[in-house]
């Protein structure tokens, strides 16, 4: 295909290969990639101020000529050059001022006309501009043929001004001239993939068109259309592999699972609870895509402390049940521990009749002769269910009939890995869980390969969590409210960002503080230290200890962040609060408040950014996750929040799902229809759509083959 995809930068007038080498770092290596290297915004220059009317703090342009140019050097030590320009228009005068560009005396000469675009300043008592942005009216005589080419438009003044995240080594003016000339020399040959017929749809307008305005707009409706088109583009194609893996999923054969029986039936009778409203609900969907016989994937979402496990749980007992395994996999060690604790403790409650179950435990702590024994019996069967850490994604671990696999936390797993436990049964069913949860609508785009259950309910006769913050020097108020805590019977967690203070900050670490609490002000009080270098079993000593609360107090670093569940602690201390990410607040906090007694969520924080403030505030002002996943997306925009785990997400240039989330959902629905009538996109228009996509996503198909 003669396309512009393939059509290397170099080709344009004024790129060499030095300048291809920098273009390539950003990305562009093709005339195509740089037509899609969009302005991060734009400037309103249409509007032009008579130098009389300017005043202090405007940003203004201004149409002016050359008056008079003078050069000179400052007198201090550091001997800048500065060149003083006098401009003006009928109206009036203005000086503006360049520092160390000498080089620029050779192209203001007395005479020529300009346009100036900048802030107005008032300096020793008068108005100037320093270093405004400038396009001259005419350019000169060695230029004339390249402004022919340009046809005769202005790219930096009287026009919506388009300004770029630039490659080093361009100017704003100078990248404009290369769009423009890559516009101008080659948007006649641009491909669009989109079919006629979405366009028309939903009056899109066409590439070359979109392309032409996104970059240098006529008009601020017209620069909308173009962003509409171009991020309808974005999410079509992002759609297209995921709407594409979900259809093939529902076509793989599965197993069929038998859900009920006297066995599931007796567990749940034995536990000590009753299943909430949503537990029921949640728990119904699971149990339907189960039975059927094609492989279930299904996220399940639900805040901390919504009682996910017991669910899962539920679904591992009706697949053993079966005759089938069960993986359950947790991100760390601790969490893997108390998963397979609360577990056997709940089937021992009720066993005896029937059937056993057998349950082991396999992380990356196990010791070499255990971990040897427990891959034999999972190979032949003798295991129906097993928690571990990714330990369970390794070459080495079998399994006989792996039916269920269950994924917690997901968000502290890669797609990459997800991926592999699959590959260990025939086409298992899986089910994934997270507490990170994000609002419906964009869950079913982002997510959309994956069906999607909801917990939106916490279990009744939990008490209230209060957050409160504290600078570094407020921490002893901290810690009072801490010490009535324990004196009430309850227990505390005090976390830190890092395990060892280092030089190059000044970050408390938990090794240190640990020994200072321990002497000084908790001198009085148990207090325990957990963090991830410490050895599988310490780690576990030490929780065993604070869950039998031998310990008070833990010091910990973010190991406790998923999943730990001790319902007598009532207090979580954060220091270097801002060091966090908002969703990892939220998980800290969530091992607090798991029991009946109300709770505190203690934030201590010195300098913050704003971002780190936006992060403290929305902790405090919210207490469900979904506020806190809206607010996080917000702070760090849809690319980060989801990083690299979702495909092609992170890859979204202009399209912003939450801004757009109406626009996603039509491309999603148009992706779905294409999809069903041509999944191999081999219809002629669709021949174009399948090449964008391979080249926009090369590894799609690998993306569509994934298990
Ligand atoms: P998460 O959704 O954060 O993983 P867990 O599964 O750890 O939450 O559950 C939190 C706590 O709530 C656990 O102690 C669990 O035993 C308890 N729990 C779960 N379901 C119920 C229920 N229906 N009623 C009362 N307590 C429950
Ligand atoms: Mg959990």
């Amino acid at each position: 295909m003669n396309d512009l995809s393939t059509l290397s930068v170099q080709f344009l007038k004024g790129v060499g290969p030095k300048k291809a080498g920098i273009l390539a770092r950003y990305g562009i290596c093709s005339i195509e990639d740089l037509l899609y290297f969009f302005p991060r915004r734009y400037e309103d220059r249409t509007h032009i101020t008579p130098v009389s009317e300017i005043r202090e703090g405007q940003v203004v342009l201004l149409k002016v000529k050359i008056l008079a140019l003078k050069a000179r050097r400052t007198f201090s030590a550091r001997r800048m050059s500065i060149l003083e320009l006098l401009t003006g228009d009928e109206t009036g005068a203005v000086v503006c001022v360049w520092f160390n560009q000498g080089y620029l005396k050779e192209y203001f000469k007395p005479g020529r006309e300009m346009f100036l675009y900048g802030k107005v300043e008032r300096y020793g008592g008068r108005l100037q501009m320093s270093a405004p942005d400038f396009e001259f009216l005419e350019d000169e005589q060695g230029d004339a043929e390249e402004l022919k080419n340009n046809s005769d438009e202005f790219l930096s003044a009287g026009r919506i001004v388009p300004v770029y995240s630039l490659p080093e080594g361009f100017s704003q003016r100078s990248f404009r001239k290369l769009i423009r000339r890559a516009l101008d020399e080659h948007l006649s040959k641009i491909i669009d993939c989109l079919p006629y017929l979405i366009r028309d749809k939903h009056n899109l307008l066409n590439l070359a068109k979109s392309l032409r305005e996104i970059h240098f707009p006529e008009n601020a409706d017209l620069q909308a259309q173009a962003y509409t088109r171009l991020a309808f583009e974005e999410f079509f194609l992002f759609q297209l592999p995921i709407v594409l893996r979900k259809m093939r999923k529902k076509e793989e054969p599965g197993i069929a699972h038998v859900m009920e029986g006297e066995f599931l039936t007796g567990f749940i009778s034995s536990l000590p609870f009753r299943l909430t409203a949503a537990q029921e609900k949640v728990f119904e969907e699971i149990k339907s895509d189960m039975r059927k016989p094609s492989a279930m994937h299904r996220l399940l979402q639900g805040d901390v402390g919504s009682g996910k496990t017991v669910i899962a749980t539920l679904a591992s007992i009706a697949v053993v049940q079966g005759g089938c395994q069960s993986a359950f996999v947790v991100p760390t060690e601790i969490l893997a521990k108390q998963h397979y604790e609360k577990i056997t403790a709940q089937i021992s409650g009720f066993e005896g009749q029937n059937k056993k179950i057998n349950v082991a435990l396999l992380t990356g702590g196990t010791n070499s002769k255990s971990k040897i024994k427990i891959m034999n019996d999972i190979r032949d069967g003798k295991i129906d269910m097993v928690i571990g850490t990714h330990t369970l994604f390794t070459e080495n671990v079998r399994f006989s009939k792996l039916g269920f696999v269950v994924i917690d936390e997901q968000h502290k797993f890669g797609v990459g890995q997800r991926a592999l436990l699959p590959q260990k049964g025939l086409n298992p069913d899986i089910l994934i869980m997270t507490a990170t949860p994000i609002p419906r609508t964009l869950a079913i785009t982002i997510y959309g390969d994956l069906d999607l259950s909801i917990l939106n309910e916490l279990p009744p006769g939990r008490g209230t969590i209060t957050t409160c913050t504290f600078s570094e020097n407020q921490s002893t108020k901290a810690y009072t409210i801490v010490k009535n805590q324990l004196n009430s019977g309850n227990q505390a967690y005090i976390v830190y960002p890092v395990i060892e203070e280092s030089f190059a900050s000044d970050i408390a670490g938990a090794h240190d503080m640990f020994e200072r609490l321990k002497t000084g002000i908790f001198k009085d009080v148990s207090i325990g230290l957990i963090h991830g270098r410490m050895k599988a079993k310490e780690q576990s000593e030490t929780m065993a200890k604070f869950r039998n609360k031998e310990i008070s107090i833990l010091v910990a670093t973010t190991i406790l962040e998923v999943g730990i569940d001790v319902p007598s602690a009532t207090c979580m201390v954060i220091h270097n609060a801002e060091r966090f990410g908002l969703s990892q607040l939220h998980q800290l906090r969530g091992r607090v408040g798991r029991g009946g007694n109300d709770s505190f969520c203690l934030l201590i924080s010195n300098q913050q950014t704003e971002d780190a403030q936006r992060r403290i505030e929305a902790m405090v002002k919210y207490s469900d996750g979904f506020h806190i996943a809206e607010e996080d997306l917000k702070i760090r925009g849809p690319g980060e929040f989801f990083g690299a785990r979702q495909h092609g997400l992170s890859d979204l240039k202009i399209g912003n799902p939450l801004r757009q989330l109406h626009l996603l959902k039509l491309a999603r629905e148009d992706a779905t229809l294409l999809l069903k009538n041509d999944p191999m996109c081999r219809e002629r228009t669709n021949i174009l759509v399948k090449q964008k996509l391979l080249q926009r996503f090369p590894e799609y198909e690998k993306f569509v083959a994934v298990g």
